[in-house]
């Protein structure tokens, strides 16, 4: 047979699933791969049991299920003030990457240019690539990783067709300022511009700090694709359930992919969640639960050799090595995993120059106990 020609010459496998298989392999302590080492809640589990008892176990509508759409739009306009059409403006979908990919692969056609920030989560590029888009990355830097707005406007040609942004923002933890969202509205207004949001972190947002969704602003809203999760906030991210909001003119052509995609997505824990964001202290009280993680973290890791940087949002709490070595990160990330029992992300794997500022990503969704045996262990360094 002829040689396949690899659509991802590139890419290998993603990686969550390596270091996550090495943890199992050596016995580690998973803070790699972003997931909750504790169950979700039983009235949560509750509910799923009670939908499929219930006989809701057939397709859900391709666009999902209603009741679960007009829980979402109801939540948007009470935290964001916006408005979306459930009917068509919503679409619930297998996961936050799920709702990633079809974005792009709805609007990116080959040539258009996409801006990404690097580092940036691993499965922008690849389907931007796969649509024959050009992928433009603007690197930032610890330890504040802000987006040089300027260097934002000079890569901006008749080409570019979408930026896509991250907040809060996974590896670094950072978030969008206002000052950020003004700089994008400024750059996007009168251009053909669309933006992919990523807000799957949108809960997990501390001290008190804004979550500057595209949602807030009309300007930025009327051409956004805006990405959340339900895998995060209810610690349950082996359902794959999420959703995306946009514009119907936008949603439209989402759909069109969306239902060849996986035409529709699982129905009992659509039914199970739209009865449980019924209550909003599900989503509000997250913030404290996991600044709770965060600042027990930071307290521990504080003892240890490794700086810490700042932890705005998100589950993760990055960390520079360059007082204790000067390998490079994959490297550490491998013998901390194998020698001291602690699985971490390498963030140069978030850079297509693969550029390394020797940080490390830890996810503090876990409890108490794994965190502090995670930080007794990280102490022997
Ligand atoms: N979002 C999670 C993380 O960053 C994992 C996603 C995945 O494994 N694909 O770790």
């Amino acid at each position: 047979m002829t040689p396949i020609i690899s659509k991802l010459p590139q890419t290998g496998t993603t990686i969550f699933t390596l270091m996550s298989a090495l943890a199992n392999e050596v016995g580690a302590i998973n803070l790699s791969q972003g997931f909750p080492d504790f169950n979700t809640s039983p009235e949560l589990i509750q509910l799923v049991n009670t939908a499929m008892t219930d006989g809701h176990n057939q397709y859900a509508p391709m666009p999902g299920v209603m009741a679960l759409r007009e829980q979402i739009a109801q939540k948007t306009e009470k935290l964001y003030g916006a408005i979306y059409n459930p009917d068509t403006e919503i679409t619930i979908t297998a996961g936050g990457t799920q709702a990633i990919f079809t974005a792009i692969t709805s609007v990116i056609n080959p040539n258009d240019e996409v801006i990404i920030f690097e580092p940036a989560f691993d499965c922008y590029a690849p389907a931007i690539k796969l649509m024959g888009g050009i992928v433009k990355s603007l690197e930032l830097a610890p330890p504040d990783y802000r987006i040089p707005w300027d260097m934002v406007r000079r890569l901006i040609n008749n080409k570019t067709r979408m930026i896509i942004l991250n907040t809060p923002h996974n590896p670094t933890a950072t978030i969008l300022q206002k000052e950020d969202i003004d700089e994008l509205s400024a750059i996007v207004k009168n251009q053909d511009i669309l933006i992919l949001s990523d807000e799957v972190y949108e809960h997990l947002i501390y001290d008190g700090e804004t979550h500057h969704s595209m949602a807030r602003y009309p300007e930025l809203r009327c051409r956004s694709f805006i990405v959340a999760s339900f895998g995060k906030p209810f610690h349950a991210t082996g359902w794959k359930v999420g959703y995306c909001m946009a514009p119907a003119f936008l949603m439209q052509e989402f759909r069109k992919v969306h239902q060849f995609l996986v035409f529709s997505v699982n129905a009992p824990i659509q039914y199970a969640i739209a009865e449980y964001l019924k209550d909003e202290n599900t989503y509000l009280s997250l913030p404290d639960f996991f600044q709770q993680k965060r600042d027990h973290f930071r307290k521990g890791l504080e003892q240890t050799r490794f700086q810490l940087l700042p932890c705005y949002g998100s589950y993760f709490q990055s960390v520079t090595f360059n007082n204790i070595t000067d390998q490079k990160d994959s490297d550490f990330a491998l013998y901390i995993t194998k020698e001291i029992g602690v699985a971490s992300i390498p963030t140069s794997v978030f850079y297509t120059q693969g550029t390394d500022h020797h940080v490390l990503r830890f996810c503090f969704a876990k409890r108490q106990e794994t965190l502090d045996k995670a930080v007794d262990r990280l102490l022997k360094i």
